[in-house]
């Protein structure tokens, strides 16, 4: 059985061709599937275009789940995926943008006993600044964290559910998601996939998407590199910072004691002090973050 969840906000355009476009679809497919449409807190008439559209297809193959207000596209993944009862899953947009007549492709990948199947759009619809960050945060994932994906936030994926046995939903971690899978050693894949321009409703991410994604980037860089050995993180910069700082205030001492120039003249003894300060209080932290894993670790062992 397929369960293709969708998660929606403020999409009431869309909804109604997107669900016959799926039920065509599903129907050629001949599968058992249902659709689990995740209502995320929208506040335009949505829900009543799905009831009316919903009215026309058999309801076992379908639920609809409401938000009472916005948690976010991650939270209603997940959401979609504990109202779920298909051993395969498929996560789409429900802007149209994702293409319903892509599906058979990611299940052919099924098939043939991949575990998880990430998309690639060609023909990408998003501002050039959008697209530009998009592909370095994939060269750079590629580059430090061996991520076998070329599309990393592509939105629409297909999976086996096994997947998720050690994978936590929270926030915004469905953007590492396919990372995690990848490095708890499922068969992953990727198949082209179309992406269709928004006709209808608005992007609910604009242009912070950007500044946001630098952050989950340097989450997914931090939390798998990093997570075991957190001092090696803080350490290393922290260290860095210290020395300068050191450096600065050497150089200060030596002018002061052979040379007799006086520190009150000196401001650059402000910085010294301060990066003296900052460095250690970073390794701090990284000490901290080692005594946390100690403990976690110690305290699962008995
Ligand atoms: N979405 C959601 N909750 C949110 C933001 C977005 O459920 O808080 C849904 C949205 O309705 C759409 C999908 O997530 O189905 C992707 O959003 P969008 O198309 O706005 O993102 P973009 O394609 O512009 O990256
Ligand atoms: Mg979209």
């Amino acid at each position: 059985m397929i369960s293709v969840i969708i998660p929606f906000y403020n999409e009431s355009e869309n909804l109604a061709t997107l669900i016959k476009h799926l039920i065509k679809v599903n129907n050629e497919l001949n599968r058992e599937y249902e659709i689990i449409l995740v209502n995320d807190g929208s506040t335009d008439n949505s829900k009543v275009k799905i009831q009316k559209s919903k009215l026309q297809v058999k309801s076992q193959n379908f639920k609809i789940i409401d938000h009472k207000k916005r948690l976010g596209k991650g939270l209603a993944l997940k959401t979609g995926i504990e109202n779920s009862i298909g051993e395969n899953i498929v996560f789409m947009d429900a802007d149209l943008q994702d293409d319903p007549r892509d599906l058979p492709k990611f299940i052919e990948k099924i098939d043939q006993s991949y575990d998880f199947i990430n998309g690639i759009r060609i023909k990408r619809q998003d501002n050039l600044l959008v697209k530009l960050y998009s592909n370095l945060a994939s060269y750079f994932l590629k580059t430090f964290l061996h991520s076998p994906y070329t599309d990393i936030n592509c939105g629409f994926k297909a999976f086996k559910r096994e997947v998720l046995s050690d994978f936590v939903f929270y926030g915004n971690s469905f953007r590492f998601f396919p990372l995690a899978v990848y490095y708890n050693g499922y068969r992953v894949t990727e198949i082209e996939v179309r992406n269709n321009p928004r006709h209808f409703g608005k992007t609910k991410f604009g242009k912070g998407k950007i500044f946001t994604g630098i952050l989950d980037t340097l989450t997914a860089y931090f939390l798998y590199k990093f997570s075991e050995r957190p001092l090696h993180f803080f350490g290393s910069i922290g260290g860095v910072i210290f020395l300068i700082g050191f450096l600065v205030s050497l150089y200060l001492t030596i002018e002061r004691l052979f040379f007799g120039i006086l520190l009150v003249t000196r401001p650059l003894l402000w910085l010294g002090i301060f990066l003296i300060i900052i460095g250690i209080q970073i390794v701090m932290t990284g000490i901290i973050g080692e005594l946390i894993v100690f403990l976690d670790k110690k305290s699962n062992h008995k």
